[in-house]
């Protein structure tokens, strides 16, 4: 039994760090270059997992070192992987990611063996996410698996939680699977098609009435806002934290401590407190998994 299903992507995080984003063509000698763990998916596994949740990833990765990588860590972490596929002959997951001396990046993803992560593979899983408390998506993983995971889900009565990341169009039938949308501000326009100058809550608006059970946005450094049908929009300051390092897996850490915390039975606001609270620590750390927070820490913070 777990508490939280993630449908995991799996990417190894290839990480140079440059003054600032360069212009088509231009080339710059990097100040650093590392590999670390990555993949919206895994990271809020990780995230998760660290916040005390029983965890298991449902994934597909190549039988390569970037795949013995993910497999290292998710033992690390305590995180359940009878439900990952292993593939002879693909690639795993790769993200190129360029960190700004300002803390921000830029990302491609190669999601290599994870595009055939299918239905197939979900249903054979049906057994656990159906005794899940919350399922995880994101738009790293095929829309074709997530929805055979949400379907599941939903007929067992688990919450279904959709990180819309990066921005793609989402069909209907999928939102009106989701329980839980987590867009970042970028994302929320682009599904909403929301003119810049447009408020957000407009486009949160359009999203709930497509059956979205609630939206909540992430604000970056402002924190967050969660609007549900028929209730007052709720925001959540950001924490203003002393030693930003770099932003990266923000998001997944948010999606990550959200799931576990409502998987443990917190109410949505109280869930949404300690997810701003794990993220905001989760900045203050190199790369995606880096300063990703204990239940402890976020509890120390919040106290
Ligand atoms: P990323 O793609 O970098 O992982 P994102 O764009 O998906 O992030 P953001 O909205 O930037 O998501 O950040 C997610 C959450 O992380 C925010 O809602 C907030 O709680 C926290 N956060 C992000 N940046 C900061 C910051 N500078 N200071 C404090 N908290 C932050």
């Amino acid at each position: 039994m777990v508490d939280v299903v993630c449908i995991a992507s799996w990417n190894a995080d290839l990480v140079s760090r440059v003054p600032r984003p360069m212009a088509r063509g231009e080339t710059v000698l990097a100040r650093s270059f590392d590999i670390s763990p990555g993949g919206k998916g895994s990271n809020a596994a990780v995230a998760c997992a660290r916040q005390g949740a029983r965890t298991a990833v449902v994934a597909r990765i190549g039988r390569d070192d970037f795949g013995r990588m993910g497999l290292d860590l998710w033992a690390r972490e305590g995180i359940a992987t009878e439900h990952v596929e292993q593939v002879e002959g693909e690639r795993s997951g790769v993200a190129q990611i360029l960190v700004f001396d300002d803390g921000d990046n830029s990302i491609a993803v190669a999601p290599g063996a994870g595009t055939g992560l299918g239905e197939a593979q979900v249903h054979a899983a049906r057994a656990t996410i159906a005794g899940a408390r919350v399922v995880i998506a994101s738009n790293e993983v095929p829309q074709a698996a997530t929805l055979a995971a949400f379907r599941i889900a939903r007929a067992a009565g688990v919450t279904t939680l959709l990180n819309p990341a990066p921005a793609a169009e989402l069909p209907d039938a999928l939102l009106a699977l989701t329980d839980l949308l987590t867009p970042n501000e970028t994302e929320l326009r682009s599904l909403a098609q929301l003119p810049a100058d447009a408020p957000l809550a407009q486009g949160a608006q359009r999203l709930l009435a497509c059956g979205v059970g609630a939206v909540l946005a992430t604000l970056g450094a402002e924190g967050c806002c969660l609007w549900r049908p028929g209730v007052a929009p709720l925001t959540i300051a950001g924490w203003r934290m002393e030693a930003v390092v770099d932003t990266i897996g923000a998001g997944d850490t948010f999606n990550g401590a959200l799931a576990a915390a409502l998987a443990r039975g917190l109410p949505l606001e109280q869930a949404m407190q300690r997810a701003n609270a794990a993220a905001a620590l989760s900045v203050t750390g190199q790369g995606a998994i880096g300063g990703m927070p204990t239940a402890a820490q976020v509890g120390a913070l919040l106290a």
